[in-house]
């Protein structure tokens, strides 16, 4: 088997304990399964500023470059609130999303039944929820220019931030997401603002032309962005794959994921476009929650968001559909048994730290695979 390269970057507060769990799977999988992992690992964000000065070294930014995938955990902590903006903990994690050109985040809100009661909404509504949320992500009113504040002069100023889109940002981005939804339950619904941006027109019609030309066996449908907001708590499981522009994902997809109760529980993917030669993408594989400083040390984070994040990275870095799917019913069937860390403990569960859940879950992953 060639040699899959993954480059590893746990980064601060509780990144490097989640990591830890995701390196124990990876140890397996390479002993017992034969799976060629061949591990790297680098210092992003603050632990790379105390060594480097910098939020990633350029080092590091090469290896990121050249490996099949990146596995990340978190940034940032108080320790580093004062240190210069530019090398601030947080420009690492986006200097890999530019440097790697990662345009689609891909964020699943997957409600396990054994935590449909921890969610805001009526167990019901979300038991069993599993939606894929692909969210543009280098594009759109973040990055448009003009960008600027300007003093009008008479005790006024004016702040302008541009939405701008072009035909081939929304093509590649509504590919993706009718290619995932072919994995899936072959639905995509597009929101965006029509009724009110030039941008959402645009985005509708490309869509739509994207659709006719080459997926037309996907199922589309379109719907305003504010009132897919409001669906999404009415009656979420009416989704599979929503495809939608950068401001509009970043909202949506953080509704979506209150849905399935914390933020411990919620990886996410960046993919970029694959390559002409290989057909592989560059990809970026994280928790959604941060470096926890609350709790960082003390063996109490829930490594389910970074092992939930690596079962993407097999699935769509290494087209390990059985063993991504293996490792997701391990969490289940872990969650199942009652077993909790503390930001997900209900009534009548068992409290378990860290490294008993990475345990747990590595033991279940072990016996669906024998
Ligand atoms: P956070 O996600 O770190 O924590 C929010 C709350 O959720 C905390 O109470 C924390 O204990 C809890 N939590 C988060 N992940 C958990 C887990 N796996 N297990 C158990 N509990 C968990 O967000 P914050 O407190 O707003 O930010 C803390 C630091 O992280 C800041 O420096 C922020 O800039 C940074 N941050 C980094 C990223 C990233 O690396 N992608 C994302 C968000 C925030």
């Amino acid at each position: 088997m060639t040699a899959r390269t993954l480059f590893l970057l746990p980064g601060d507060g509780i990144g490097p304990e989640a990591m830890n769990e995701v390196r124990k799977i990876i140890s397996y999988m390479n002993e017992d399964l034969g799976s060629g992992f061949v591990l790297d690992e680098g210092l992003v964000g603050g632990s790379a500023y105390d060594a480097h000065g910098v939020a990633i070294s350029e080092e590091d930014m090469a290896k990121a470059l050249a490996a099949d995938a990146v596995l990340f955990g978190a940034v940032g902590g108080p320790k580093w609130d004062d240190v210069p903006y530019e090398v601030r903990p947080e420009a690492g994690l986006l200097r890999l999303r530019k440097d790697l050109e990662l345009f689609a985040n891909l964020r699943p809100a997957i409600c396990y039944p054994a935590l449909a009661s921890a969610s805001s909404l009526k167990p019901e509504l979300v038991e069993g929820l599993d939606i894929l949320i692909v969210r543009e992500l280098t594009g759109g009113v973040y990055f448009g220019e003009p960008k600027t504040i300007t003093d009008l002069g008479n005790g006024q100023k004016r702040a302008i931030d541009t939405q701008v889109y072009d035909t081939y940002e929304i093509e590649r981005i509504s590919s993706v997401a009718f290619e995932l939804a072919r994995t899936r339950k072959n639905a995509v619904c597009s929101m965006e603002k029509r009724n009110v941006m030039k941008s959402g027109v645009l985005w509708n019609q490309v869509v739509t032309e994207t659709h006719k030309a080459k997926y037309a066996d996907v199922a589309l449908s379109h719907m305003l962005a504010d009132a897919g907001g409001m669906q999404l708590v009415r009656a979420p499981k009416q989704f599979d794959v929503i495809v939608t522009d950068n401001l509009f994902g970043d909202m949506l997809s953080d509704v979506a994921a209150m849905l399935t109760g914390s933020l411990g529980m919620l990886p996410s993917a960046s993919l970029g476009a694959p390559d002409a030669k290989t057909g592989k993408r560059k990809a970026l594989y994280e928790p959604v929650h941060g470096s926890a400083p609350d709790i960082a040390g003390k063996g109490l984070a829930n490594p389910i968001a970074m092992i939930a994040s690596f079962a993407m990275c097999l699935r769509y870095s290494f087209g390990e559909v059985a063993q991504a799917d293996a490792l997701e019913k391990a969490i289940a069937t872990v969650l199942d048994k009652g077993i909790r860390t503390g930001d997900i403990m209900g009534e009548g569960c068992r409290q378990v730290g860290t490294v008993e859940m990475g345990d747990a879950i590595l033991a279940e992953f072990k016996a669906l695979l024998q």
